[in-house]
């Protein structure tokens, strides 16, 4: 399928009225990194890191994620790797940690509530992280975020991190970015303090949604009411670039949503500018990008907002159409 978006797989995906929007992959194995190249993809919007966690039984070294990481950063040959730190718990458990008990693992004791009640982990991964970059650019990202502090604290750790392997003599990124998941809804209405503090956030849009609609991602038969394309979304998407445009916060879209075409154009019109996706999606969701004028796509979805339309996905598919 990828080889017919072979001819545009080296053009930007930049719309009829000129945006260009920034397609970038997830990725979460080694063996995913050869497809940043044929893909056409502009770098990893999201590295998931917790594959080499649960994949084996017990916890990796800390030597054997340096040179994992390092290899990652090889490979992408100077293009930007956001790795996202640990994000246990929920849907993905560790064979060999204690299993918690919990009535809700998805509101449970998760990701970086997780590396904060514990530091150990996400110490040992942060440290594995600034050796992998050896000099070279280090991008961190945290993930479940849920309110400012857990930010602050999360970025303490990596402060911490930072100066011991600087007294221990180890050469120092030449430069980190520290950004934040927002996969709740709490975060979008964060201080501006927040927003002006993370050097970027990227959208969860499937935690996000999940949370958004109190409708469980693993629960096909709630999840299936909430279309991504619902008004309400799409205003929600709107007002979480608005707040960002206010304090020029680089804010990026990772979940799967981004992946299809359709809801890629949306999220394009509601002001999104960077979309990380599996490989497979970016052929699709370019061609579709260079064929639409995002001013009438917010047109459409300002009207079925008007009309007080559910979703906007049928005037979406017609406008479509229309393109011919
Ligand atoms: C998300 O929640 O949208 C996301 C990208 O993270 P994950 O799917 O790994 O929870
Ligand atoms: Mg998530």
């Amino acid at each position: 399928a990828q080889d017919r978006y072979t001819d545009i797989r080296h053009k930007p995906a930049t719309a009829l009225c000129g945006t260009t929007i920034s397609l970038q992959m997830n990725a979460g194995l080694m063996a995913d990194l050869p497809s940043l190249e044929n893909s056409g993809a502009e770098g990893v919007g999201l590295f998931r890191t917790e594959l080499q966690f649960l994949v084996r039984n017990q916890f990796p070294r800390r030597s054997e994620l340096a040179s994992l990481y390092g290899r990652v950063l090889d490979a992408a040959q100077g293009k930007r790797v956001v790795f996202r730190t640990l994000d246990i718990g929920s849907d993905k458990v560790l064979p060999y940690m204690k299993p918690q008990d919990e009535p809700n693992p998805a509101l449970g004791w998760r990701a970086i509530r997780v590396g904060l009640d514990k530091p150990g982990v996400l110490r040992m991964q942060l440290q594995a992280l600034l050796r992998a970059a050896n000099g070279r650019a280090l991008t961190v990202m945290f993930p479940f975020v849920a309110q400012y502090e857990e930010f602050t604290q999360a970025r303490a750790a990596l402060t911490k991190a930072i100066k011991r392997e600087e007294a221990l003599g180890h050469i120092l990124p030449e430069n980190i970015e520290v950004g934040a998941m927002l996969e709740t809804p709490s975060l979008a209405f964060a201080p501006d303090a927040f927003f002006e503090d993370v050097d970027f956030l990227s959208i969860g849009g499937n935690d996000l949604k999940q949370f958004f609609f109190a409708a469980d991602r693993e629960n096909e038969r709630v999840r299936k009411r909430y279309d991504s394309l619902n008004v309400s979304f799409l205003s929600f998407m709107e007002m979480i670039v608005d707040r960002c445009s206010k304090t020029q916060t680089p804010i990026s879209f990772c979940g799967e949503d981004a992946g299809k075409p359709i809801e890629a154009v949306c999220f394009a019109a509601m002001g999104l500018r960077t979309l990380s996706m599996r490989p497979a999606s970016i052929g699709p969701v370019k061609s579709l990008l260079m064929r639409v004028n995002l001013a009438d796509v917010k047109k459409v979805i300002e009207t079925a907002r008007a009309e007080g339309k559910m979703s906007v996905r049928d005037d979406i598919a017609a406008y479509i159409r229309s393109l011919g």
